[in-house]
Formats: C-alpha cells, sequence, structure tokens
C-alpha cells in the first residue's frame, strides 16, 4: 500500500513541476498526496534508503518531516504571515485573506458603486482570482499551496505559559516560609527581611479574605530606607517573584505632577496593569515599588512651583491610601487615543525605597542635641563612625528631610536596610542561588572548563567593592572586567580544563592558574 502511495506522489509532482504556473488545481491534490505520505511516516519506518532518498527530492531537498500545518499561511493579498495580519478568512480556491485587506476591498467595492448591486448582500462567495481590485490582476497572485515552501516562514511554537498557581489563603506561604525563600537569594538585612515577609503576609491575608467588616485591617504600604546598592529593589522582585503577583518598578524621579513634562503619577499603575498582561483584576492584587522616593523630597527654600517634588507626593496620596483612578492602558500618558480603564488601588502594596542621603546628619543632629545638655553630654562627633545610624531614623527625621506628613502617614510600615560590609560581599559572591560568579562557573562548565576562585580572590573582589560604595552593583562591575579576558581566551584554547583565579590575578599584578586537560593534579581533584 506504501509503495504504491509513493509513486502515485512521484507522478503528481512531476507533474506539478512541468506546469507549474496555472493548474492550481492539480498542485492542490498533488501537495495533498505529498502531505499524506508525510502523515504515513511514522508507520514507513522499515521503508528502504531508496525510497527515503526519493522522497526527498520530491520536496525539492527538505527533510518532508514538516506538514504544511507547521507554515505560516500568507495573506493572499498583502503577503503578511498570519502571525502578524491576525486570523485570515479562507475563501475557496485555498486563498487566504487578511481582515484588513478584506475591509479595504469591501470599501473600494462600496466607493465603487458596486456595492449596491442588487443582489450582492446574498452573494456567499466571490471568485477572487477573476474580481479586478482596482489596477491589480488578481489572477497574479499566488494561491497558498503555489508558495514553495523554501519561501514560508515556520510557525512560532506556541509559549507555554507556565501554570501559575493563584495565590488564595491555603497557598500563601508563613511569614517564616517567605523569609527562608528570600535567604536563598538575600545575603543579610535579615530585619528588613523580617518585617518585609510580616507586612506582605498581612497584606495579603487583608486581601484574600475580603472581609471587611467592622474590624478593617489596614493596608501596610512600606517605606524601606537603605544606601544605594544594598538590596532594596532585589528584595522586592524576589518577593514578587515568590508570591507570583505583578510588580512595576518605577522612578520617582520621572514623575511630575500633571500637566507638566514628565510622567503623571497614573503611570505607576499603567506599569502594574501592563505586567498583569493588561488584567485589571491581577493588576489590582499587584505590587508596585517605587524607588528614589528621597528625590521628590520637598525642596528646601524653593520659591518657583515644586513640580517634581511635592506635588508629587500630593498626587500619590489617593494612590496609596486607596482609590479608583483612571489609567491609560498600554501607555504612560493619557490622551485622546489611549483607551482608560479603571483600578482600584485598595489592595494594590505600595513598597517605596531610597537612599535619603543625608538623613544620617538629620537623625546624628536629632540625637546629639538630645544629649547635649547636662552630664550626660556628649561629644558632637561621636556618632560620626556609627556605621547603621539609619536604623535609628524615625518619622520625625523622614519629615525634617522633606517627606510631607500625609504621605508617611500612609506609609506606616518604615523599616532600613544596612549598608553591606567586606563579609557580606564575599557572601554574595558566594551563596545567593544565582550568584553571579556561579553564572560564570556554570558557562564556562558548559566548554568543559572548571572555573574557581581562590580565598584571596574573594577577598580582593569584596575590598575593591567596598572602596567603590555602590553597594553590591559594584561587584558585577569588578567581575566583568577581569571575566572578559578569560571568557575571551578559554575557549579558543581547548587544552585548557581549569583555572583558577587569584587576589593578585584581580588586583592586576599576576595572572589565573591554567592547568590543562589530562595533567595528573587535574584528574586528581
Ligand atoms: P538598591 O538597594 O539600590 O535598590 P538593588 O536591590 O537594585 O539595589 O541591588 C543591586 C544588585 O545587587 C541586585 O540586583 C543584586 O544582584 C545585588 N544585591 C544587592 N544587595 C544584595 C543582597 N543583600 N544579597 C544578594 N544580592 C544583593
Amino acid at each position: 500500500m506504501w509503495r504504491i502511495k509513493k509513486i502515485m506522489t512521484d507522478k503528481y509532482t512531476d507533474e506539478y513541476d512541468e506546469s507549474a504556473d496555472n493548474k492550481y488545481d492539480d498542485t492542490d491534490s498533488a501537495y495533498d498526496i505529498v502531505d499524506s505520505a508525510d502523515e504515513s511516516e511514522d508507520d514507513a519506518n522499515n521503508e528502504d534508503d531508496a525510497t527515503k532518498d526519493d522522497k526527498t527530492k520530491k520536496t525539492g531537498g527538505e527533510t518532508s518531516d514538516n506538514s504544511d500545518d507547521d507554515y505560516e499561511k500568507y495573506c493572499y493579498l498583502c503577503r503578511r504571515p498570519e502571525s502578524v495580519a491576525g486570523k485570515l478568512i479562507h475563501m475557496p480556491g485555498d486563498i487566504n485573506i487578511c481582515p484588513d485587506c478584506m475591509q479595504r476591498s469591501f470599501d473600494s467595492f462600496t466607493s465603487s458603486g458596486f456595492g449596491n448591486m442588487p443582489g450582492l448582500g446574498n452573494m456567499q462567495f466571490i471568485d477572487l482570482t477573476n474580481m479586478p481590485f482596482g489596477n491589480i490582476d488578481m489572477s497574479k497572485f499566488k494561491a497558498q499551496n503555489d508558495i514553495p515552501k523554501s519561501q514560508k516562514v515556520k510557525k512560532k511554537a506556541p509559549k507555554e505559559k507556565k501554570k501559575q498557581e493563584e495565590l488564595s489563603l491555603k497557598t500563601i506561604p508563613a511569614p517564616h516560609k517567605i523569609k527562608a525563600m528570600l535567604d536563598e537569594y538575600v545575603v543579610g538585612q535579615e530585619y528588613a527581611k523580617k518585617v518585609i515577609s510580616v507586612a506582605v503576609y498581612n497584606h495579603y491575608k487583608r486581601v484574600l479574605t475580603d472581609t471587611m467588616d467592622d474590624i478593617e485591617i489596614e493596608k501596610s504600604n512600606m517605606l524601606m530606607v537603605g544606601p544605594t546598592g544594598c538590596g532594596k529593589t532585589y528584595i522586592v522582585k524576589t518577593i514578587a517573584k515568590l508570591l507570583q503577583v505583578p510588580l512595576a518598578i518605577t522612578d520617582a524621579t520621572t514623575l511630575t505632577e500633571a500637566g507638566y513634562i514628565g510622567d503623571d503619577v497614573e503611570s505607576v499603575l499603567s506599569k502594574l496593569l501592563a505586567a498583569a498582561d493588561n488584567d485589571v483584576e491581577k493588576a489590582e492584587r499587584g505590587i508596585v515599588f517605587i524607588d528614589e522616593i528621597d528625590k521628590i523630597a520637598k525642596k528646601q527654600n524653593s520659591n518657583s512651583r515644586d513640580v517634581s517634588g511635592e506635588s508629587v507626593q500630593q498626587g500619590l496620596l489617593k494612590l496609596l491610601e486607596g482609590a479608583d483612578v483612571e489609567v491609560p492602558v498600554g501607555s504612560g500618558s493619557k490622551n485622546a487615543m489611549v483607551p482608560m480603564t479603571t483600578i482600584n488601588t485598595r489592595n494594590i502594596l505600595f513598597i517605596c525605597g531610597g537612599a535619603f542621603p543625608d538623613l544620617e546628619d538629620i537623625i546624628k543632629r536629632r540625637i546629639s542635641k538630645q544629649a547635649s545638655m547636662g552630664f550626660k553630654a556628649e561629644l558632637k562627633d561621636k556618632y560620626d563612625d556609627e556605621p547603621n545610624l539609619l536604623r535609628q531614623v524615625t518619622t520625625e527625621d523622614l519629615r525634617d528631610f522633606g517627606m510631607i506628613p500625609e504621605f508617611l502617614g500612609r506609609l506606616p510600615v518604615v523599616f532600613t536596610l544596612d549598608a553591606l560590609d567586606k563579609d557580606m560581599y564575599i557572601k554574595i559572591l558566594k551563596e545567593p542561588k544565582n550568584a553571579i560568579l556561579k553564572q560564570y562557573k556554570k558557562l564556562l562548565a558548559l566548554d568543559e572548563v572548571d572555573l574557581r576562585f581562590d580565598d584571596s580572590a574573594y577577598e580582593a573582589i569584596a575590598s575593591e567593592a567596598v572602596k567603590r560604595k555602590t553597594g553590591a552593583r559594584a561587584l558585577r562591575a569588578i567581575i566583568e572586567k577581569f571575566m572578559l579576558d578569560i571568557m575571551y581566551q578559554i575557549p579558543r584554547d581547548d587544552t585548557i580544563g581549569r583555572v583558577t583565579i587569584t587576589g593578585d590575578y584581580i588586583r592586576g599584578k599576576g595572572s589565573p592558574i591554567i592547568e590543562l586537560r589530562g595533567t595528573p593534579a587535574l584528574e586528581e581533584k
């Protein structure tokens, strides 16, 4: 049965080659048979090589395990593929038309008076091949099956969407579990991790029970205070990933009062909506992180209108509190062309973060003022070397910094993050699940090279990072610099089996230790 089928296919395909131009119907059937041969491939495991060769010839050199369904369909008129033009309308004669072209064709019929023809409304099919479309001779276009496979684009495989488990009262992890999960990624910052775990747990408990009776649980928006690069954004990102809730991260410096150049405060909700795939209900349970919040402090001694400072704080008030807000969909700014939707912010968790650079001075001033009288009087510079003075922050200090009381009142959970020290940097290099050095190790392991760092290397990287004062971000910058040579040189020499990075190499005084493959020392370890 199989052999007969194959011979028939050959015959048809030969015919197709000779009469390629006009005999659409014949080619249809030719391809049908080729297709059916494709389908029966599974049964044909015992087919001999000669038949296999025939088959390759037939399909123009391609191996024929690609069925027509794997390829894009094209619009008969504009030639755009279905993935771009939208769902195609299939017409007799194996013609596919995209909705745009269909609409344009009808428009041109109507404008030429053709649409007024009596009885057109009852017409079921129009033979487009013989129809004059303006000046276009439709018979020149090829139907779907006439396009050789070499000119068709393969359809993209639909992305498998990970099944997201909906957050529910049963599935929401307890604070200690949230913290344990955070520990896998974030080094140190024990206090901050504890506070955020409890606050997030309470927030989602409040959202999920949704019983706002006499005892209304208040929203626990947060304010994180900590030096740059100490993990503020990283903690929030990790929490959102663990809980699988949408997260929008914005920079307060881009926000301005409505009507001025810059983004309106509502743009933070547009971002959240986009992060929730435009699903309003999902967005209403999301997290918004507003970074650099200290940059919208009230400008001191300013006579001009403070459009990017105090006014932004005022604008954010209603979002933080919980209100129905009109937001543009798919765009950061409102204009006549953008559709709008309403988002209720009652259950959105707002987390603000900032480095508050001069806050330490304010705290120092307050503490030393308290202790500057009587027997307990202390020297003014006593607190100069205190490493984590920020921990003693109070709402009063933040108000002195320039945050307005109404704004602070809506961020009931205030906590600080510690500046990272050398030991923490070393831990960040070694411990987190996706530590940057682990990433490099993995990359080189794919080239079968074992990348190692000795203790002096960790020390050297950490000391360099401390000097730069940009927090953990400095680590990446330092590593990228010295890894460049390694990543460039190693893959071109496949005798290298192991590379050990030393402290001297990082300080620019030596070179890494290279061990070749097959040497006894390498085999032993
Ligand atoms: P910021 O506090 O300025 O928001 P980020 O959270 O963006 O700083 O930190 C920058 C990067 O530094 C993060 O992407 C993360 O890789 C790393 N990082 C910072 N702090 C930590 C930490 N405590 N543990 C692990 N990685 C950290």
